[in-house]
């Protein structure tokens, strides 16, 4: 009964409203059943669907009202009731109109935009794609008329007289559904159809046959036709059956078509983002939070053998929006996958493959419900937490850091105007100067992304809203400038991760890269009597233990060359410490900045408080390669680092950076230890 225990069950849909309600509505008992009845028959149900529910419904009407059973039995129908199950909504595919609404939603993100469009660019011609049909009949006139029936809806007719003409047909431009006759010359229909399996097994075929040969077309069904008709044709049989087999080729098609995964550190625009990709399209748009799912009864459902149980999340969010093919985002999904009862990867597997999720299977529901005309987009802080099957199904778009210029773009163009209309405040009513905006990213938040800028522009917002009503009664426009920030807003607050003011003997700044961007970090070593002992703390992981004692190795073969008594470590004990021990600290990347730390201690002379390092050290003192440099770059230049010390072969990230990133930095490139120790030393 975890549901109900449920603090947050809200975050769900786009509006905040939690579900439950809706679903799991206890009827009154007294409620007619027959009424019930006819919804049930007047719903338009899937054949399989109306089966189960008119069973249900017979259940029902025997039951006791006042019984529980009778409550559980009856909020069940309501629910299959309920559900979207012919209902969607009409793609819009008009790129240009798609672009519009992107860029009036976000600014930047080049790449993110272009990936988004050609996305559905390919869409919008699979929606395009013609479907062809081959007709095959000896009567010239069944020819005819079908021709032009189908003509008429769009499709693609060709024609032949029997099944060898067919095949030639086939062989020249292959169609997708063959409508043929049973008898024919040359080549029978039941020949045809051997050919075509045979050939071109995906292609859909339907048997025409006469009255007395029934019992052939059950032959021809077992030998593989997808459908038969018996004449004189029913035409909306016909086009039912014709749209049925369609229905389940684009569903193949579409399996081809990657799910989006959005990547990148929080506030950066990914949520924001889906929600345009679905305004753009037309579609309806649900976020479920995968982040502290715990098991996979919250996706998939309880079984409804209890009073209580209840849908899955999936489900309600597809009830709540009211189609079967909404956008539907499932956000952070790096976040579900520990600690989770079940198995998340092949619950998620499942969900994302269109091949399965055509018949998704929620044990409340307890019959398949066709997912898959549903827009998936994942987000991940850190996609390399996701398992290997679920990163290979998706195609990642990476979502970087802000610069500072585009967060003063972004602000003066959509968080300031948003959050002046939710205070109430007019544009017209104040002004917020270029230099106060610059105050707030720079003094008041530390971050990769725009969440924090947005909570302070909302609270100058209120503060303001509040200064205009408690004033006097004679209103003048307000103009914010940077030197009334500290006024309004009281002193900024202050960030750990600021660079140090003073260099100090056995401490470097490093630079790494974590699920919310770049971060700066600081290594202190000590020494002191003991016992060639190399004491690690500040939470490190087990490759970043390995680092410092690489560090360690190298410096003690090669002391006499860095100036050190070869005999240092003999009666000494080392410590090194990285602060903020409570968050867990991993990857080789802080291996020259350990170095750098323990040969300034050794060395006795501090490193340069202004620079920073970043690279992974081997056992020869060669510095190597890694990732996340312009996240690193841009944690820097946060904290009011200008110098940066990277490995050499990074020197093609840093040439593809952009001119915001790299404006006012220093970069040197090292590729040994001892060069990156000229510098760091003073
Ligand atoms: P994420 O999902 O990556 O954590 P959000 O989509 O929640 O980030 O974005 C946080 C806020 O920043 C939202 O209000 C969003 O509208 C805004 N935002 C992010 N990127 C942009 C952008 N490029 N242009 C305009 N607003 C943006």
């Amino acid at each position: 009964m975890k549901w109900f225990q449920k603090k947050n069950p809200d975050n769900l849909t786009p509006d905040g409203s939690p579900l439950s309600g809706q679903v799991h509505r206890v009827e009154s008992p007294h409620t007619t059943t027959d009424d019930l009845l006819q919804r049930i028959e007047s719903a338009g149900l899937p054949a399989n669907i109306l089966g189960t529910a008119r069973d249900e419904y017979e259940r029902l009407a025997k039951v006791d009202k006042s019984s529980p059973e009778y409550a559980i039995g009856y909020n069940y129908l309501e629910f299959i009731l309920s559900l979207p199950w012919n209902i969607s909504t009409k793609d819009v595919l008009d790129l240009q109109r798609a672009e519009d609404v992107l860029n009036t939603r976000h600014y930047g993100l080049g790449p993110v935009k272009e990936r988004i469009l050609e996305f559905l660019a390919v869409k919008n011609l699979h929606s395009r794609f013609q479907t062809k049909i081959l007709l095959v009949d000896d009567e010239l006139i069944a020819r005819e008329n079908l021709s032009l029936v189908f003509e008429r809806e769009g499709f693609v007719v060709t024609t032949a007289s029997n099944g060898l003409e067919g095949v030639t047909i086939m062989e020249q431009d292959p169609a997708d559904i063959v409508v043929t006759d049973l008898k024919m010359e040359c080549m029978d229909g039941l020949q045809l159809l051997e050919e075509l399996r045979r050939r071109w097994p995906d292609t859909g075929v339907i048997m025409l046959t006469g009255y007395a040969t029934v019992k052939t077309a059950v032959t021809a069904m077992r030998k593989g036709a997808d459908q038969y008709l018996s004449k004189p044709v029913n035409l909306t049989k016909l086009r039912k059956y014709v749209l049925e087999i369609l229905q389940n080729k684009q569903r193949t098609r579409a399996l081809r078509g990657p799910v989006l995964c959005f990547t990148g550190p929080p506030g950066t625009g990914k949520t924001s983002i889906g929600h345009a990709i679905a305004e753009a399209m037309g579609r309806k748009f649900f976020r479920l939070s995968m982040a502290g799912l715990r098991d996979e009864a919250e996706l998939r459902g309880h079984r409804r053998t209890y009073v209580g149980a209840m849908p899955g999340r999936i489900l309600q969010g597809i009830q709540k929006a009211g189609v079967r093919n909404p956008v539907i985002m499932l956000d952070e999904m790096d976040k579900i996958i520990q600690d989770f009862q079940g198995d998340a990867t092949s619950v998620l597997l499942e969900l994302l493959d269109p091949e399965q999720n055509a018949f998704f299977s929620d044990h409340y529901l307890g019959l398949p419900f066709d997912l898959s005309g549903v827009l998936f987009i994942a987000t991940a802080n850190v996609v390399e937490h996701l398992p290997a099957p679920l990163r290979d199904r998706m195609e990642e778009i990476e979502f970087t850091s802000y610069t500072h210029k585009e967060k003063q773009e972004i602000a003066t163009r959509f968080l300031i105007p948003n959050q002046l209309s939710r205070h109430g405040l007019k544009i017209d009513e104040v002004t917020i100067l270029p230099e106060a905006v610059r105050s707030l990213i720079i003094d008041y938040t530390r971050e990769s992304g725009l969440r924090g800028l947005e909570k302070q522009v909302a609270s100058l917002c209120r503060k303001l809203a509040r200064q205009i009503l408690t004033d006097d009664e004679t209103f003048v426009a307000r103009v914010v400038n940077g030197a009334d920030i500290p006024e309004i807003m009281g002193s900024p607050p202050h960030f750990t991760t600021t660079a140090q003011s003073t260099s100090k003997v056995g401490l470097a700044t490093g630079l790494v890269w974590t699920e919310v961007g770049g971060e700066i970090i600081f290594v202190e070593a000590a020494r002191m009597r003991g016992s060639k002992q190399l004491i690690l703390t500040g939470s490190l992981g087990e490759v970043l233990r390995e680092s410092a004692q690489t560090a360690l190795s190298y410096i003690r073969s090669h002391a006499e060359q860095f100036g050190i008594s070869p005999d240092f470590f003999e009666s000494s004990d080392i410590h090194v410490h990285i602060p903020a021990g409570a968050v867990t600290k991993e990857g080789p990347s802080a291996g020259v900045t350990i170095a750098i730390a323990l040969l300034s201690l050794l060395t006795g002379r501090p490193v340069h408080q202004n620079m920073a390092f970043t690279g992974e050290i081997s056992l020869l003192g060669e510095i190597l390669p890694v990732g996340g440099i312009r996240e690193k770059i841009m944690a820097a230049a946060r904290a009011g680092i200008r110098v940066i010390v990277l490995p050499e072969k990074c020197a093609s990230a840093v040439r593809d950076l952009e001119v915001d990133v790299l404006e006012d930095m220093d970069i040197r490139l090292v590729s040994e230890l001892e060069d990156a120790m000229k510098l760091a030393l003073l």
